[in-house]
């Protein structure tokens, strides 16, 4: 390939803080929040321009859809997330759980209360860059924006992008699933002009359960007891439209999940379309998705008119500002999960908080509809070569498995705010982020709220 040299350049700090969190994901918002309640000063940097990462940039809205009678939970500032939003007339009760759909949209209001009310910097609109390094240490990162290029300076700094994409710059080693292996990705969209009440009828005269997510081109492995529960599940008018040449027989992926589906007419979080082998890491692979699933969006409404009562009259009201990525790089942590830590209800000595066993991809659903439940261990946070660096959200450290329960956004969640108080006691410790102790971390999650035994 051919290259070009730059000219070096000096470039302005903008801002010194204690801790830096790139990224506003569920993880990078908890990371923020969490290192911020433990005293410390904290810049949150966000590309777009709102926080929330995929609840309000995708839209997906079903933070805990998991959620049963016998479901233990970490609490903390996940939980906190659906509170907040149930306060503030941005959540809905969620169909097939006891928990609650965030509202994509009031989810930005929401996230901006809380990043206020714990005075943390806001800099949305700077896309991280660089690391800047002194060796192996990471000082702060620089960013791009409409301003240019600029260096922001802190002593921790957590890689909360989803994509590992401060920690594989900085030279820590990750690992990214072969494109042909990955969880496809999804343009998500939201529609208009739904007839509710036709609609829940319709679904109450022709319930579909988490079996019928086996069919067409999936096959999904369950423990037995999801088969007979109810799920939002669309398939049948996908299936409808293939048979009579409205949607090309190829596109047998189109089928998934309806979200909420609201007085006022709108249906919300409608996850349908399933783009395989698209690299969340590659702009020309970003590009042309975004391209190729808005139009199988166009394909899934127009099936959904034909053959889904209650949608007669409805019209797309918007896509997800960006196209949905679930799987890319991760760390090669200090600690990996693996399958068995997921499936086996894992115990660390090391723990920063618990997740239901609830496991969603690669072809595995398992629904935490019994106590069982799994530790997160802090060494899953830590890269490898890079000091002061740690990572939150769904770049964490884990197999393939594991990530099919990481990744959730709740996960993301126990995850970051483990890793933004661990941060903080870094600085107030004057020690590496790697070495805090690990009683003073656990006892301070405890006091935020965050159960994690
Ligand atoms: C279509 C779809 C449906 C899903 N459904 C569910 C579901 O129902 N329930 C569930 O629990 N999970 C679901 N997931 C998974 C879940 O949304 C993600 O795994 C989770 O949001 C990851 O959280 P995160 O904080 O790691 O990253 P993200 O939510 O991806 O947030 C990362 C943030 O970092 C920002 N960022 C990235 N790179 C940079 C950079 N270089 N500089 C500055 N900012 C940057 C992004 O703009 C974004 O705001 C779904 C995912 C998709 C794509």
């Amino acid at each position: 390939m051919q290259t070009i040299n730059e000219p070096p350049r000096e470039t302005s700090v903008i801002h010194e803080t204690d801790v830096i969190v790139i990224g506003s994901g569920p993880g990078g918002l908890a990371a923020a929040l969490g290192a911020a309640r433990a005293g410390v000063r904290v810049a949150l940097v966000e590309r777009f321009g709102c926080f929330g990462g995929n609840i309000t940039t995708v839209g997906v809205e079903g933070f805990a859809w998991y959620r049963h009678e016998q479901t233990v939970e970490a609490g903390g500032i996940g939980m906190e997330f659906e509170e907040r939003a149930k306060a503030a007339g941005a959540a809905v009760p969620e169909s097939q759980s006891l928990s609650y759909e965030l509202d994509s949209e009031g989810f930005k209001l929401v996230a901006d209360a809380l990043v206020e009310e714990a005075g943390i910097h806001p800099m949305m609109h700077r896309q991280f860059v660089a690391p800047v390094m002194e060796g192996d240490t990471i000082k702060g990162v620089i960013v791009e924006s409409k301003a240019g290029r600029e260096a922001i300076l802190g002593t921790v700094v957590i890689d909360a992008t989803g994509d590992a994409d401060v920690a594989e710059r900085a030279g820590a080693p990750c690992v990214k699933t072969p494109v042909e292996e990955m969880q496809a990705a999804s343009v998500m969209f939201h529609l208009a002009g739904a007839d509710k009440q036709k609609f829940m009828e319709g679904v109450k005269a022709d319930p579909q359960t988490y079996a019928d997510w086996s069919s067409g081109e999936w096959q999904v492995e369950t423990d037995g007891k999801e088969d007979e529960m109810f799920s939002p599940y669309l398939g049948k008018p996908f299936e409808k439209a293939i048979k009579n040449g409205i949607i090309p027989p190829h596109l047998n992926t189109i089928a998934g999940t309806w979200g909420a589906v609201h007085d006022t007419g709108e249906m919300t979080y409608m996850n349908l379309v399933h783009l395989a082998e698209c690299d969340g890491t590659d702009p020309d692979s970003l590009t042309k998705f975004e391209i190729e699933g808005r139009k199988q969006a166009m394909l899934a409404i127009e099936a959904l008119r034909e053959y889904t009562p209650g949608c007669e009259g409805a019209r797309l009201r918007n896509f997800g500002m960006t196209i949905g990525i679930r799987d890319t790089r991760k760390i090669d942590a200090v600690y990996n999960m693996t399958e068995t830590d997921v499936r086996e209800q894992g115990r660390f000595d090391d723990t920063i908080g618990i997740y239901p066993e609830f496991i969603d991809g690669y072809g595995i659903l398992i629904i935490p509809t019994t106590g069982r439940y799994m530790q997160i261990p802090y060494r899953a946070l830590i890269p490898k070569g890079v000091t002061n660096l740690l990572v939150a959200g769904r770049a964490i450290g884990g197999d393939k498995v594991a990530h099919a329960a990481t990744r959730n956004m709740a996960c993301c969640a126990v995850a970051g705010q483990g890793a933004g108080v661990a941060a903080a006691l870094a600085v107030k410790q004057k020690v590496n982020a790697a070495d805090v102790d690990i009683g003073l971390l656990q006892a301070e999650l405890s006091q935020q709220g965050v159960r994690i035994r």
